[in-house]
């Protein structure tokens, strides 16, 4: 079926993303901010799944290149509804067929006791965001490997339908067709995806074979990410080169090429910045003793009496007796209306203590992070063994800490030279 090669240019990657503890330095709340962009279509295998705005690009594109160039010039001389049902028809399939492979990784990370956060269709084709890392090089190379062998198995499905449907030299044969593009994309999507470069999955059975050969995660991670830079370049230069001589359709191969590269280089430091938190204890990040308010004060008594002497983002709300209640933050306080901040109290709008993540001072950093990780303010309190509040845990914290270590590892390489 060469005459697809169009397809090419559409071709949908994919990625598993591992959450991590980023921070740009400041102590900003992103929950609920990215899923605005999203619709939820409901969960899958108990994930939540969503589609991304950026995917009706792609939805009409392929079905308008499907209906109005591909399939007339296999079967012409038939109506134009038929060759935009069979159009739509395909985009929807081969969509579902994304969903399939990103599900599919989903179910294997579960399996392996690594949590889902959520499934994303976007222009790019799947994100799934896993809540840790895989606990063993087998594991990770399982739930990497999983996903491009569905869009296999999707590819031979549909080309088994190709295969047994009658070919009656009518509308339907349109319609078979589009069956056949559906087989041809997957296969692709499934090889493409296995080049050993991250984020695509290859790059992670690439990183799953150094870490079982070499046994050491973190070098495994950066030789995958930096295939994976390296592969960015290469698609950056060929979509330049074909922009140059074919046309507008390199700027693709640029734009993709461009992402693969940001995408690596974020796993590297990534990489690079869990394997600085290793050793780190929650005391030697936390903001001790942090300030505490009553959790029947009303936003207005805060916002008038208090918060001008304190600049943290957030603060945990303790009843009367001194048990502590939950936790609130200065973005759930900005969203109190104005109307409403005489007579809504913090406790009303805090996250209750079930839901936020507790630490002890000596518990290893990386432990606690993939607990704030799935919590809704990101942020953990710190508890010593008598049951005191001893501390807090914000994404600034953590940023403060990798930029110094940076910062000292940079002087301790001036020192040695
Ligand atoms: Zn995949």
């Amino acid at each position: 079926m060469g005459a697809f090669r169009p397809y090419w240019n559409h071709t949908a990657i994919d990625m598993l993303k591992e959450r991590t503890p980023t921070g740009n330095g400041r102590d900003k709340d992103t929950s609920g901010r990215k899923m605005e962009q999203n619709i939820r279509l409901g969960r899958i295998a108990g994930v939540p799944v969503g589609i991304n705005w950026s995917i009706l690009v792609i939805f009409w594109l392929l079905a308008w290149e499907l209906a109005d160039l591909v399939l007339p010039g296999y079967h012409p001389h038939q109506s134009t509804t038929t060759y935009w049902i069979a159009g739509i028809l395909a985009t929807v399939l081969f969509f579902a067929s994304l969903l399939a492979h990103e599900v599919s990784h989903a179910v294997v990370a579960k399996r392996s006791g690594v949590g889902v956060r959520r499934i994303t269709l976007w222009l790019f084709g799947g994100v799934s965001e896993l809540e840790s890392e895989a606990l063993t090089p087998g594991a990770d190379f399982r739930i990497a490997v999983v996903g491009p062998l569905t869009s296999f198995a999707l590819a031979g499905l549909f080309g088994v339908l190709v295969y047994l449907l009658p070919k009656t030299g009518g509308h339907e044969e349109v319609l078979v067709s589009a069956l056949g593009w559906l087989a041809w994309i997957n296969l692709l999507l499934g090889a493409f995806n296995l080049i050993p470069a991250a984020p695509l999955d290859g790059g992670r059975v690439l990183r799953a074979a150094l870490w079982k050969h070499g046994g050491d995660r973190v070098r495994a991670a950066t030789s995958a990410a930096r295939t994976g830079q390296a592969f960015g370049y290469v698609l950056v230069v060929l979509g330049v080169l074909e922009f140059l001589t074919v046309g507008l359709i390199g700027l693709w191969y640029v734009f993709l090429g461009w992402f693969l590269l940001t995408a690596a280089r974020g796993e590297e430091s990534a990489a690079v910045m869990r394997s600085s938190l290793a050793d780190v204890h929650v005391r030697d990040i936390m903001t001790p003793d942090p300030i505490t308010f009553a959790s029947g004060m009303t936003v207005t008594e805060l916002l008038d009496n208090q918060l001008h002497r304190y600049r943290f983002g957030s603060y945990p709300l303790v009843a009367p007796n001194g048990q502590l209640q939950g936790l609130t933050t200065m973005t759930r306080v900005r969203h109190v209306h104005a109307d409403r901040r005489q007579t809504t109290r913090l406790i009303d709008i805090a996250c209750p203590l079930p839901d936020v993540p507790v630490g002890s001072p000596g518990e290893p950093i990386p432990d606690l992070l993939q607990r704030m990780q799935a919590s809704p303010d990101g942020r953990a309190l710190v508890i010593d063994h008598a049951g005191r509040l001893v501390g807090i845990v914000s994404p600034s914290d953590i940023a403060r800490f990798v930029q110094l270590s940076m910062l000292r590892s940079q002087t301790r390489r001036v020192q040695r030279d």
